[in-house]
């Protein structure tokens, strides 16, 4: 076998010196990602909307990759919308830990599709739904690539290298997250699936390179996750947070959506818009459509705003303290936000504007 391969390579070689000397301007081509607009040049990632859960679906030039596939009845709702993109395999399925929101709809997936490489931790759970994911995952005589910090794949032309989980966390399965960093020429993006604050330690501690344009924000925005640490190394542009219609979990937290507004961070929201596409040319990432639909108005944006010139605060038009407020008090403004605080007004706590 050694000697067959060695064969190979050499006559390889031959090949490849043969032409050198013919001098025919063999060029070595390195593979840098192709400018917008050329076919198959963009990288795609699309924050599906599967209520209270997460999957991601990443694209780049015919490869797909899918990060968890919601809860379990979110199953047939993912294999349509992989459909409809045009999903016949799939490079890489991860299953970032074993809760019901992320893998539930896993198994429907890897009947769906051709796969090609399952990572997931190497944390078992005692829910009937993983034991149903692992006698897929068997019956398709699939192997599970347990995932290691540092290392990297490739997805077309883009990379993603593994950056959680650090270590063992025990019975806390958030912290178990598969984490990765996915790049694409300059851009990248950081999913971290529910990590909470100390799996965020380890990986801040971990000195691998966090920066990304856009951040999926951990753990559907719980105030578990997005440690100050973690946030000023990721430092992203744009955070989306995968969440349901009034779930049971407050997500996202109030905390959270503070912060977000106050590191200027532009932020989607699954359970406000649905499914969420961004797009990457390698040189800058734009999430298109969704210009208008931004839930967190830019401090660009021109806005209604009620002052009380008495408090010094300022509210959205329908906050309840802007509609209780006394007459005497109450001022309403249209300009930035920007000019608004320029003008020694603070926003009001309840309705965050
Ligand atoms: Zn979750
Ligand atoms: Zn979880």
């Amino acid at each position: 076998m050694a000697g067959k391969f060695y064969k190979r390579l050499l006559a390889g070689a031959v090949v490849f010196l043969a032409l050198l000397l013919a001098g025919c301007g063999v060029e070595i081509q390195v593979s840098t990602p192709s400018r917008g607009g050329e076919a198959g040049g963009n990288l795609k990632v699309h924050f599906i909307d599967v209520g209270q859960g997460d999957s991601t679906l990443i694209e780049q030039d015919g490869h797909f990759m899918l990060i968890d596939a919601g809860e379990r009845d979110q199953g047939e709702v993912v294999v349509s919308y992989l459909k409809k993109q045009g999903v016949k395999k799939l490079d890489y399925v991860i299953g970032t830990h074993p809760h019901s929101d992320h893998i539930g709809g896993m198994a429907e997936v890897l009947r769906a599709f051709d796969i090609g490489r399952v990572i997931m931790p190497e944390k078992e759970h005692t829910i009937r739904t993983y034991e149903k994911l692992l006698d897929e995952i068997a019956a398709q005589n699939l192997k599970i690539t347990l995932p290691k910090v540092g290392d990297t794949y490739e997805l077309g032309d883009s990379s993603f290298q593994i950056i959680a989980p650090v270590r063992d966390y025990g019975d806390n399965l958030n912290n178990w997250s598969v984490g990765i960093r996915l790049t694409y020429g300059e851009t990248g993006f950081v999913f971290c699936g529910d990590a909470e604050k100390e799996a965020e330690g380890d990986i801040v501690s971990s000195g691998l390179t966090l920066k990304a344009d856009v951040l999926k924000i951990s753990h559907h925005g719980s105030s578990t996750s997005s440690s100050s640490k973690f946030m000023d190394l990721v430092d992203p542009d744009y955070g989306v947070i995968s969440c349901g219609k009034n779930n049971d979990y407050g997500h996202p937290h109030k905390e959270i959506r503070a912060m977000l507004k106050e590191r200027n961070i532009k932020s989607f929201r699954t359970d406000e818009l649905g499914t969420i596409v961004a797009a990457s040319d390698g040189k800058s990432v734009t999430f298109p459509g969704q210009e208008t639909g931004d839930s967190a108005p830019s401090e660009a944006e021109s806005q209604d705003y009620v002052f009380n010139t008495n408090t010094k605060k300022f509210h959205f038009p329908d906050c309840k303290s802007a509609t209780s407020m006394k007459k005497e008090n109450r001022k309403t403004y249209t300009g930035t936000r920007e000019d608004v605080i320029k003008m020694g007004y603070e926003p009001c706590q309840i309705c965050n504007p």
